[in-house]
């Protein structure tokens, strides 16, 4: 599979660009959608999935929608942070969804070619997901290189943190991931070196 990383807006979020035996799909389309348009090239997604519903994962999920006329995917528990701004917002900006989205729920899904999994994964917002893409893990802000997410935002829940932390520690040291915000890392590199993960001692 092919990974595009966008990164745009006042915290670099990470839009992805996925392509897969010409399935091709966008995770977090955040920024100027123009932008994502240029990386497109031509190219028609599939659909939109969502990690999670903050403003600066969201911003060009209609625009998007407008041109392509795709299905949009988000764990049912954020659907209220893509209509309320008041919940999305972070430093006074915020953003919203008004297109029409469809449930991402745990288990398994195909979109086009591209087989997804989904582990629902609450805490920094209760409707954060994991999407796992063979050994690809595109995990928006639960996990970064060296921390995790914050949970001090409208709906964040520190205790569903701990037990989705206990989740991912049973989960293939193996996969690689494709954060929100920063570089990729390894499940495996962040076993070891990032203390909200850390599995052994050193
Ligand atoms: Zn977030
Ligand atoms: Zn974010």
């Amino acid at each position: 599979m092919r990974i595009e990383s966008i990164p745009s807006g006042a915290f670099a979020t990470n839009t992805y660009i996925l392509e897969d035996s010409g399935t091709v799909l966008i995770l977090d389309p955040t920024g100027k959608a123009q932008r994502i348009l240029d990386h497109l090239q031509g190219r028609v997604p599939a659909a939109i999935v969502l990690t999670h519903g903050h403003f600066d994962h969201i911003g060009a999920v209609d625009e998007l929608v407008r041109q392509f006329h795709c299905p949009v995917y988000v764990h049912p528990a954020d659907q209220v942070l893509l209509e309320d701004e008041t919940l999305n917002g972070m430093a006074g900006m915020t953003a919203h969804v008004r297109s029409q989205t469809r449930p991402l729920t745990e288990g398994l899904m195909k979109l086009g070619t591209i087989q997804l999994q989904i582990l629902e994964a609450p805490g920094h917002t209760p409707g954060s997901v994991l999407i796992v893409i063979g050994q690809d893990c595109f995990c928006g802000d639960v996990v970064f290189e060296g921390s995790v997410g914050r949970t001090d935002l409208p709906l964040g829940n520190d205790s569903q943190m701990r037990q989705t932390l206990k989740m991912i520690r049973t989960l293939d040291p193996q996969l690689r991931l494709y954060p929100g915000h920063g570089p990729a890392t390894t499940l495996e590199k962040e076993f070891n070196d990032n203390s909200f993960l850390r599995t052994r001692r050193g």
